[in-house]
């Protein structure tokens, strides 16, 4: 059996198929096998069905297969087709989708892996956002995701009020899911190595948002029009972004949610933004 975590057998395998690394795909191989075990273990992959993006070579998908219940991996790259019916020969619980994730329909997808799923990938980085806006919109029957991202995104999403990388994508995230950093995973772990540092993170999808809201519409609203220009301040920024009524009505709910009118977004959790959302619900007709 071909060991894939060896850079010699990607490097055979590449002659052997012809096949050519496609840094425009986010192809960076895993090649570290103690990486491999800490994904299978967080995915906590035994006897359940798992979707997985980007199989490349197969390491992950062999690695998941083992002990998995059924893994259904979708691949953009046709090249690697060939490459992955020599690799995961062996396993008849395994079915690779030929097409770009993000344009597959996850309905299509989910009538395949049945009510309950995890998603654990080792993620294409130029698309991680889209990816996990997919799953996490669109998904009916995920409970876990666990994914290689880069580390940089992996703080923002995890980063709470008050802090520097605090921003949109922590409050959506969070509102639907509890993160957790796995561990930090180092360049020289990736054939070829990525510039940037990477870690595993897991999302526990909650079976109810996080926070209540009268209307998710004004909350993501809100939240959008707060971080869209960090530096100002509440009150400029969200009677600046012309979704929340003029400076006076802005200035009116701020003072009911007891906000200062000069604080920033930044500084507001995810539980204040969700009481502050319910307060313009309530209090301005003209956003309904
Ligand atoms: N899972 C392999 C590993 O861990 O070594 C490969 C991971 S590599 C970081 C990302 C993989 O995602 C590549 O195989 C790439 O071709 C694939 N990919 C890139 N864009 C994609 C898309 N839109 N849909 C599906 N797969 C995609």
């Amino acid at each position: 059996m071909l060991d894939l975590t060896d850079r010699k057998t990607i490097g055979y395998l590449c002659k052997k198929y012809n096949v050519h690394m496609k840094h425009g795909l986010g192809q960076n191989f895993l090649c570290e096998e103690w990486v491999l075990k800490e994904i299978c273990n967080a995915a906590d992959s035994e006897y359940k069905t798992i979707l997985e993006i980007g199989p490349g070579f197969g390491v992950l998908t062999a690695a998941l297969a083992i002990n998995a219940e059924k893994v259904v991996s979708v691949e953009v790259d046709s090249t690697l087709l060939p490459v992955l019916s020599e690799t995961l020969a062996g396993f008849d619980n395994i079915e690779i989708i030929n097409d770009d994730f993000l344009k597959y329909p996850l309905s299509t997808l989910e009538e395949k892996l049945g009510t309950h799923y995890n998603v654990v990938a080792n993620l294409p980085y130029y698309i991680t956002t889209p990816i996990l806006t997919k799953l996490i919109e669109e998904g009916r029957g995920i409970d876990n995701i666990v994914v290689m991202l880069q580390k940089e995104v992996a703080d923002r999403i995890c980063s709470q009020e008050g802090k520097k990388d605090y921003g949109a994508i922590s409050i959506f995230i969070q509102y639907y899911c509890k993160p957790e950093i796995v561990c930090n995973v180092p360049a020289a772990a990736f054939s070829p190595p990525p510039k940037v540092d990477s870690c595993v993170l897991k999302l526990k999808m909650l079976g109810e948002p996080s926070v209540k809201t009268k209307s998710e519409k004004i909350f993501f609203r809100l939240v959008k029009a707060s971080f869209a220009q960090r530096r100002k301040t509440l009150l400029n920024a969200l009677a600046n972004s012309g979704a929340f009524g003029n400076k006076e009505t802005v200035l009116s709910v701020l003072t009911k949610a007891g906000i200062e009118p000069n604080t920033r977004g930044e500084a507001l959790s995810i539980e204040k933004f969700a009481e502050l959302s319910n307060i313009f619900y309530e209090n301005t007709l003209q956003i309904k």
